[in-house]
């Protein structure tokens, strides 16, 4: 039996599954049998796995099991999440627009996410405005719109 890390290309929600081997996993794929337990979509591939960055480590030192590459991710994703949720002011859309305002000067500067277009993202690092593309699990739970409430 093999595990493996996937992902749905849907809602890329990242998923493991097992196979009887790595034929399986291909075979099943093909048939569309290997599902996403979030949205049920088909639409799934390997994930691609990070390389590991241990650059001190020996080779052959051991991994405590409780600390796999997985779970450092995972906990790094976390607390990126926490840190941007809890510093960084969410501006929704307008986050292309307050980059640039910031970048130019014309605004003041401060932490903020939000959501940009491919087409935004592309313009803002051609006019060297510094923005990084947040992973799925680094990205914090939109906060609720006051203004809609009332
Ligand atoms: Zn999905």
């Amino acid at each position: 039996m093999v595990k493996y890390a996937l992902q749905c290309l849907s809602c890329q929600s990242p998923f493991e599954a097992w196979f009887s081997g790595s034929d399986a996993f291909d075979q099943q794929k093909e048939k569309g049998l290997i599902t996403c337990p979030e949205c049920g979509s088909s639409d799934v591939k390997k994930q691609i796995m990070a390389p590991s960055v241990s650059g001190t480590k020996k080779r052959g030192d051991t991994v405590p099991a409780a600390s796999t590459p997985d779970q450092k991710m995972a906990e790094m994703m976390r607390a990126v999440r926490d840190h941007i949720a809890s510093t960084h002011e969410y501006v929704g859309s307008d986050f292309a627009k307050t980059a640039r305002a910031m970048h130019e000067g014309e605004a003041e500067a401060k932490p903020v996410w939000g959501e940009t277009t491919l087409e935004e993202a592309k313009e803002l690092i051609e006019d060297g405005v510094s923005a990084v593309r947040l992973p799925e699990a680094a990205t914090p739970a939109k906060p609720v719109d006051q203004k809609k409430l009332n």
